[in-house]
């Protein structure tokens, strides 16, 4: 049994990157405008655009958020996207759900496009295209929770920096217990893309993704596999949950001893004795993902200004 478990909050994970952007926008004397749009009544979606506007205040981002009715929100997204002052756009979901919210995503400009949800960025994790550009300056954008993930893991030494970029989770076997379009599908992607081998888990079943072996950059390939929780948490070093019910407990009998256990759900989706199992705990990862909403924001805001550059040479 282990008997040290170590608890990492977000807010610890978080502070290194907030530093950053906030040291960045000082020494730059930068103001990178941030517009999130809200369109619901969704009290999570409020909590959320609270956070953002805190943290941004801290770090010396602007944002400004626009309550606008949903009937007009694809006019006031366009306008954003032509307005020069605005550097990122977030629009809180969902506002109409399904596939008129998917059409919204892909309104908004891929320069603008903090929350990485536009088809080109989507396309880009499934296919492991690591950069916007042929000539390889401007990387993609990652959609800001599986990045958040993304960076504990590495924050904790999950990633191997040993093993050359792109490889560094080889070895791994990782659960991921969320099979959303938003978080769940992208981050079992991305994760493979990265060498590991990942059980994705969602209501309907279980899907392997793995990637292909030898030094190129390779798309993992996807499988539907016939086998059950019970068998595959036993056999992963990570367990990732997302499962967006307060009901939904993951059994600790059944996690390894020593696993990394990790909840990105706004429900506690482990058991309270998680710890005596677990060598490292993360209990939530909503201030990572703001951080990283804000270092997308800067990577935009950098991208614009080069290309008005180089137009105006
Ligand atoms: P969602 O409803 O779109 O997806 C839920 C996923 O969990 C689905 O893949 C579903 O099949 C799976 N699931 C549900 N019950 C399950 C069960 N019993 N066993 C296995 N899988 C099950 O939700 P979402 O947008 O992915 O959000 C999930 C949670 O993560 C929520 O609590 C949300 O607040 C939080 N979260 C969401 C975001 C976001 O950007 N959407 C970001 C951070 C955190």
């Amino acid at each position: 049994m282990s008997t040290s478990c170590k608890t990492v909050l977000a807010s610890r994970v978080s502070a290194s990157f907030r530093d950053q952007i906030h040291k960045d926008i000082q020494e730059r004397q930068i103001c990178p405008k941030l517009v999130g749009f809200l369109a619901n009544e969704d009290p999570a979606a409020k909590k959320y655009a609270e956070w953002t506007a805190k943290t941004c205040a801290e770090t010396g981002v602007a944002f400004e958020l626009r309550k606008v009715d949903k009937q007009d929100l694809e006019e006031k997204i366009t306008e954003a996207n032509d307005d020069k002052d605005v550097n990122g756009i977030m629009v809180y979901y969902p506002v109409f759900g399904g596939k008129q919210d998917a059409y919204l995503q892909n309104c908004v400009s891929e320069l603008k496009d903090v929350e990485g949800l536009c088809h080109k960025f989507v396309h880009n994790v499934y296919h492991n295209v690591r950069y916007m550009d042929e000539e390889e300056t401007m990387k993609c954008i990652i959609p800001c929770t599986p990045l958040a993930v993304v960076k504990i893991l590495e924050y904790i030494g999950v990633y191997n920096s040993v093993l050359p970029y792109g490889n560094r989770l080889y070895g791994r076997t990782i659960t991921v217990i969320n099979r959303s379009e938003i978080v769940g599908r992208p981050l079992a992607a991305m994760l493979s893309n990265d060498g590991a081998k990942v059980y994705s888990v969602d209501v309907n079943g279980i899907q392997l993704f793995t990637r292909g072996s030898g030094i190129k950059l390779k798309a993992h390939k996807v499988e539907d596999i016939d086998e059950k929780l019970e068998d595959v948490v036993p056999k992963s070093d990570v367990v990732i949950t997302g499962v967006p019910t307060p009901k939904y407990k993951l059994p600790t009998s059944l996690l390894k001893d020593g696993v990394v256990a990790i909840n990105f759900s706004s429900c506690a989706n482990f058991e309270d004795d998680v710890k005596s199992r677990a060598s490292i705990f993360v209990p939530s990862v909503g201030k990572v993902t703001v951080a990283m909403l804000e270092r997308n924001l800067l990577r935009l805001h950098d991208y614009q200004h080069n290309l008005r550059e180089k137009q105006s040479s």
